[in-house]
C-alpha cells in the first residue's frame, strides 16, 4: 500500500495538488501612489509556503532601499515594479506566474 494524498485521496505517486497549487499561485506586482506622492511596489499574491520575510530581504538589498512585510503583501519603497520581477525571477519564480500592472 502506497500513502494517499489527504487532498485528492488518489496515491502520493498520482496525486498532482502540489503542482496544481504552485501553478495557479499569481504574483502580483503594482506601484501605488503614497501620501506627498511617494511611489510604493507592493509584491502580492505569494503563497504561505513561500519564506517572504527572506525575498523581503533580498530585495531590499538589491534595490537598496526600505521595505515592509505585512499580511504576506511585500511594500518597497521607490518604483521598482520591473527589478522586482527580474529579481524573484533570478529567485526562482517563474515568469509567467508573475503580473506587473
Ligand atoms: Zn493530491
Amino acid at each position: 500500500m502506497s500513502e494517499v494524498c489527504p487532498n485528492c485521496g488518489l496515491p502520493k505517486e498520482l496525486c498532482v495538488c502540489e503542482a496544481i497549487a504552485k501553478e495557479s499561485e499569481k504574483i502580483r506586482i503594482f506601484e501605488v501612489k503614497k501620501r506627498y506622492g511617494k511611489i510604493s511596489t507592493l509584491v502580492q499574491g505569494m503563497s504561505r509556503d513561500v519564506d517572504s520575510k527572506g525575498v523581503l530581504r533580498e530585495l531590499k538589498t538589491r534595490l537598496a532601499c526600505g521595505g515592509t512585510l505585512k499580511d504576506g503583501v511585500i511594500e518597497l519603497q521607490g518604483r521598482h515594479r520591473e527589478k522586482v520581477k527580474a529579481i524573484l525571477v533570478k529567485l526562482g519564480f517563474k515568469e509567467d506566474q508573475i503580473e506587473t500592472g
